[in-house]
C-alpha cells in the first residue's frame, strides 16, 4: 500500500509521521527522499534525506530513476524508485512525505494510492511554527509562507484531510485511515 503524506511547510508532518512509525500494526516504512537542500543540523544522510548535488539530482532525472521530483523553494526533492521498490520488496506500507508537485505526479501512477493532507489548525499557527525555525534565513522563510498559502488551497486533490491540532489526534485519524484501506484490499 501506498501513502502520501502532504501539508504545507511547517504544519507538523515530520512529528505527526514520528508519531505514526511507533504504531508496529500499520507495518509502514518511510521514503527517504533525495533532495539538493543542505541538511539542517539535527538532519543526517540516509536518514532524513539522502543529500546530493544538484548534479547528481539532475543525472538521476535523465535516468528516470525517480517516482517524482519537484522544486521548491529552490532546491529539488525526489522519491528514489529502486528505493520504494525494496520498501514494497519488503512487504511494508510505504509512506512518501512529499509536496503537491510530487503529489500529483505518483497519483497519476498509482491512482490506488491512499493520499492524506495535513491541514495546519491556522494560517496565523502556520506561519508562528515556520517563522519559529531559526535554522533558516529570513528570505527563505518568506519563501516558504507564500508557498503554503498557496498548498493549503490545494487541499481537495487529496482523498483526506486530517486537520493538525493536536499530533496524537491526527496520528490517530491518520492510523484510522491506513487500517481502512488495509482491510478493503484485504
Ligand atoms: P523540507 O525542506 O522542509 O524538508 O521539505 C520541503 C517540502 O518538500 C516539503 O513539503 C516536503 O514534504 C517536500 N518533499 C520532501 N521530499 C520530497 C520528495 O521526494 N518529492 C517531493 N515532490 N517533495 C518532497
Amino acid at each position: 500500500m501506498l501513502i502520501i503524506l502532504s501539508g504545507p511547510s511547517g504544519v507538523g508532518k515530520g512529528t505527526v509521521r514520528e508519531e505514526l512509525f511507533k504504531d508496529d500494526s500499520l507495518n509502514l516504512a518511510y521514503s527517504i527522499s533525495m533532495t539538493t537542500r543542505k541538511p539542517r543540523p539535527n538532519e543526517r544522510d540516509g536518514i532524513d534525506y539522502f543529500f546530493v548535488e544538484e548534479e547528481e539530482f539532475k543525472s538521476k532525472i535523465e535516468e528516470g530513476k525517480l517516482l517524482e521530483w519537484a522544486q521548491f523553494v529552490g532546491n529539488y526533492y525526489g522519491t528514489p524508485k529502486d528505493y520504494v521498490d525494496k520498501l514494497f520488496n519488503e512487504g511494508k506500507n510505504v509512506v512518501l512525505e512529499i509536496d503537491l508537485q510530487g503529489a500529483l505526479q505518483v497519483m497519476k501512477k498509482c491512482p490506488d494510492a491512499t493520499t492524506i493532507f495535513l491541514w495546519p489548525p491556522s494560517l496565523g499557527e502556520l506561519e508562528r511554527r515556520i517563522g519559529g525555525r531559526r535554522t533558516e534565513e529570513e528570505e527563505i522563510v518568506q519563501q516558504r509562507l507564500s508557498k503554503a498559502r498557496k498548498e493549503i488551497g490545494t487541499k481537495d486533490e487529496y482523498k483526506y484531510v486530517v486537520e493538525n491540532d493536536d499530533v496524537i489526534e491526527a496520528k490517530d485519524k491518520i492510523a484510522e485511515i491506513i487500517k481502512k484501506h488495509q482491510t478493503n484490499q484485504g
